[in-house]
Order: structure tokens, then C-alpha cells, then sequence
């Protein structure tokens, strides 16, 4: 498989980093190992003395494991980018650094900040337009800005140096596979579209529940929560995929000017006492491990309050979804693992007479890595034809062969930002959890606590699947 790159240079600033070692290069060693980015070169920038030697090292370590499966081509293309990158060592945020090296540089080059959130718009501000040559990309991590205001300042400073096109803000959390499963189910299925509303749909819940405490990142989540970590910067953007408008073509412009149209119309419904969940878990064990209690974990300041499970409820004013809750929940180091969106239908108007056993609302299940797709249905019962029992019809749905981080890197270097997301997206999202987060902060809605393990507080919005 070959793919055209419109980028010359990866440029990685934040070559010693946490992200650049465990997803960036490992995401690009799929990549190139693929035949997806031939001719591409690599450049590590950090403001450590690294030796060339020693960032060679790094980006050997991270492609070991692509390597080991690659064809013969595969490996030649890796040990090739692995030979001629190079590393420079500099302070992006000083004045004329980061301009002087991009002059260097062959172009079009991409440049990735994998910085901190706060050392990435300092040297974005360090930049003016006339430094950033023409084709330059920019590729921006999470969080993107922290709060609606701060998002559109650092939005304003991006487009001053490159068109909004050249903008990448990296949600990695939905593959291209996922994305287009989504919209495939939707909108190449006659029986489904009519019944997409809500006429017939009675809820939707968009569940990410993961099994991993906090893992020793105590530094960046603490200051984040599950609000900020998980709802705010990923599943909004699966609900806008859930509840968007069909667009006329999978284009990067029609799909996210659907997703923008959707969000817009998005908020969550106060009082947030009864839209909102926050709670934080004790000690407890996942999976046969011991997991501390999160506030006595190192480098957590418990009386910030910082939650580690968030449920929010979104209400979307338009004519298809006007009353049907859309509820989103996130939570850490809960007891099984699940990261789907279930659709629930409303119940028929009329069983007929006769039918014994009961009649359960009809759920579709999207589960998300691996893709999968489940679609709980009543049906005659064996024995007895008058008793409905229930049946859940399974399918696998494709997967991409890429790493996430691989296809968050395909995007930036063939110059398609289908699955970035846009800078009116990135404000609005932000938009519609801030009145969560200042009513949390005024403790307006009680921090709830769950033992490690468990499937969280009580009365969680939960669907359970059929037995
Ligand atoms: P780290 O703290 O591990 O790495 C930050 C990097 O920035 C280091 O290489 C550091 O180099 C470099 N750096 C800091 N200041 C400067 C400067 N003035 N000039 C040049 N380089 C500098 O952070 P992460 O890798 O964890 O995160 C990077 C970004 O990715 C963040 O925005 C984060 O939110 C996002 N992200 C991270 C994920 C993860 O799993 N790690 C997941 C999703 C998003 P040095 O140490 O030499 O100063």
C-alpha cells in the first residue's frame, strides 16, 4: 500500500518525550514500515544535548517491534529513516530557534509539537508568519487550549502562521476504521437513517470505562480528570459521529462541518446536581492487582478533587434529537473494560396480545477497538413460539492495520485533516463542558467515591448486554 506525502520533514519537537517514544515513532515505524511514507525524513528537536547518536538510539528502540515484522522493503525504508535523521537540540519557546531551524529544513515539513501544552503555544507565539514557510504543518496535541477562551487565543495564533487546513489537532482516540464504520453503519443502511431520532430512539450512551489506574501519571492528570482527559477531547467527537446530519461526501469539509453543526447545538442541561456524576476511586483490585487509593497516589494533591470518573448527560437542540439524552461517562480503573456507544430504542407501541416474557428495548452496540458491532433483538423462543427471548447478532467490523498514531501521521503527511479536529470544534467543545467544570469546582455536585475494581458508584447510566 503506497500513499502520496505531501511532507518532506517530520519535525518532532519533544524528541526525549513520553509521547514521542511510546506512541509518535512507534506510529510512524507502522507507517513507513507499510510503504506509506517513502521519501519521508525525520528530525528530533528537544532542549536536551542529545548526541545524534543517542536520538538514533531512541528512534531504533521504537521501531524494534515494526521492524521485526516488516517485509524486506518495509525494513530497508526503516533502517534508511533510521540512518539519515538527525537531532537538534534547542529552546523552542526562545525568539528565532524554532524559525531558524525551519528554514533548514527540506520542506514541506510537519511539525509536530509533542511539548508540553503550555511550551507548545509559547513557541507557536515565538513564530511570525514570515518564518514559517509556505506548506509548513502544524500538528497540535491535547489538550488543545483549556477553556473555551484560551482554545480560541491559541486558535487565533495558529492561523496567523498557516491556514486552518494546515492545522492538525490530534484526537487519536477514533481511528480512520472507526470513523468510517460509524458512518457506514448510518448512513449505507435503509432501515436504520428512519429510525435514527428521536421518533424511535430513547437514549444514547457513549462509554469508555478503562481497567488502567493512574499509572504514574499523577503530573498531567491530576491537573486534567476524566472531564477534561477523556469527555471533553474524545467523546464528544464520537457523539457528533453518533448524531450528525448525513453528509453529501465523506470529504474532511463536509464531515466536520456536519460534526461542527451538531456540537453547536450541543450543552449540557443544568441543573448539573441531576445532568452530572463525578466521583474519584479508593483502594480496591483490577484484574487480581492492587490499585492504591487514587489520593494517596504520588504527586496527587487530594484536595483538589480531581475526579477519575465523569458522566455527563448532552442534550441536542434540534429537530432530530430535541429530548434524547445523550450520556457520556468515562471512568479509571473500574472493573471491566468497555469502550462502545449503545444506542436504546424505544419500546414497540403495541406487543400483541399473546406474547408471554418480555419485550426488552431493542440496543445497538458500536464497540470501539476492537470494532465490533451488536444489535440485541426479541425474538420467538425455542419450546414455547409465544415467549420472546432475546438474541444478540454480532459482527466484527474492519480494523485499520495501522497504529492510532499511525494514522493520526498518515493524515498529517499525505495533508488530509479528515481526522483532526477543527478550531471552531475544539472552542465549542470546550464551551459545553466549562459550566460542568465551574459548578464541579463550586462543588455544586458532590465527588463520589468507587472502589478500584468496581463498576463505579451506584446507579451509573449503565446497558446491560443481553445474557
Ligand atoms: P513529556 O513531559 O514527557 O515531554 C515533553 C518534551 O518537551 C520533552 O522532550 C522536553 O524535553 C520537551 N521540552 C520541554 N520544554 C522545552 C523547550 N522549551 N524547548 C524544547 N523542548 C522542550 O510530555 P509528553 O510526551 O507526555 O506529552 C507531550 C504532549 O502530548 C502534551 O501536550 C500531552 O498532553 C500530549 N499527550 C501525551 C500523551 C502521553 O501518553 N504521554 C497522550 C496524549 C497526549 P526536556 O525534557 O529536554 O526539557
Amino acid at each position: 500500500m503506497t500513499s502520496q506525502t505531501t511532507v518532506k520533514t517530520l519535525l518532532i519537537l519533544g524528541a526525549s518525550g513520553d509521547l514521542t517514544g511510546r506512541l509518535l515513532l512507534p506510529g510512524l515505524a507502522r507507517l513507513v514500515a507499510t510503504g506509506r511514507a517513502a521519501g519521508l525524513r525525520l528530525v528530533g528537536a528537544g532542549s536536551d544535548p542529545w548526541t545524534p547518536e543517542q536520538w538514533r538510539d531512541r528512534v531504533r528502540t521504537s521501531f524494534a517491534a515494526s521492524a521485526e515484522s516488516a517485509s524486506p522493503g518495509g525494513l530497508r525504508a526503516l533502517e534508511d529513516l533510521e540512518k539519515e535523521t538527525v537531532y537538534h537540540q534547542l529552546d523552542v519557546t526562545a525568539g528565532g530557534a524554532l524559525a531558524s531551524l525551519l528554514t533548514n529544513l527540506e520542506g514541506p515539513t510537519a511539525v509536530y509539537f509533542a511539548l508540553p501544552p503550555r511550551i507548545s503555544q509559547l513557541a507557536c507565539e515565538a513564530l511570525r508568519p514570515d518564518q514559517v514557510p509556505a506548506g509548513t504543518r502544524l500538528v497540535m496535541e491535547k489538550p488543545f487550549g483549556s477553556s473555551e477562551e484560551s482554545a480560541r487565543s491559541l486558535n487565533q495564533t495558529l492561523v496567523r502562521l498557516v491556514p486552518e487546513d494546515h492545522i492538525h489537532r490530534v484526537d487519536h482516540f477514533l481511528g480512520k476504521a472507526t470513523v468510517l464504520n460509524i458512518l457506514g453503519l448510518r448512513f449505507a443502511n435503509n432501515f436504520l437513517e428512519p429510525v435514527w431520532n428521536r421518533e424511535h430512539v430513547e437514549k444514547v450512551e457513549i462509554i469508555f470505562d478503562e481497567d488502567l489506574a493512574l499509572e504514574g501519571r499523577a503530573r498531567y492528570y491530576d491537573g486534567a480528570g476524566a472531564l477534561r482527559d477523556m469527555i471533553q477531547s474524545h467523546l464528544l467527537q464520537i457523539m457528533a459521529l453518533m448524531a450528525m446530519e448525513p453528509p453529501s461526501s465523506i470529504s474532511e469539509r463536509d464531515l466536520r462541518d456536519a460534526v461542527s453543526t451538531v456540537l453547536r447545538a450541543s450543552s449540557v442541561p443544568a441543573p448539573y446536581a441531576a445532568s452530572t456524576r463525578r466521583a474519584r476511586y479508593t483502594s480496591g483490585t483490577v484484574a487480581g492487582k492492587e490499585v492504591p487509593d487514587y489520593a494517596k497516589e504520588d504527586g496527587v494533591d487530594a484536595s483538589r478533587g480531581t475526579e477519575t470518573l465523569a458522566q455527563i448527560q448532552v442534550g441536542i437542540d434540534n429537530w432530530r434529537w430535541k429530548g434524547v439524552p445523550f450520556i457520556l461517562r468515562s471512568g479509571k480503573a473500574m472493573g471491566v473494560k468497555r469502550k462502545e456507544a449503545v444506542v436504546t430504542f424505544r419500546p414497540v407501541p403495541h406487543l400483541p396480545k399473546g406474547f408471554t416474557g418480555v419485550d426488552s428495548p431493542n440496543q445497538l452496540r458500536i464497540g470501539f477497538g476492537p470494532d465490533t458491532l451488536e444489535f440485541d433483538v426479541d425474538v420467538n423462543g425455542p419450546g414455547e413460539i409465544l415467549s420472546l427471548s432475546r438474541v444478540t447478532l454480532e459482527a466484527e467490523l474492519s480494523a485499520s492495520e495501522l497504529l492510532p498514531y499511525g494514522e493520526v501521521l498518515e493524515g498529517v503527511l499525505t495533508g488530509d485533516p479528515l481526522l483532526s479536529v477543527r478550531g471552531d470544534t475544539a472552542e465549542d467543545c470546550w464551551r459545553i463542558v466549562e459550566p460542568v467544570l465551574k459548578a464541579w469546582q463550586q462543588d455544586r455536585v458532590p465527588l463520589e467515591d468507587y472502589d478500584a475494581g468496581s463498576s463505579g458508584p451506584g446507579e451509573l447510566s449503565r446497558s446491560v448486554r443481553a445474557e
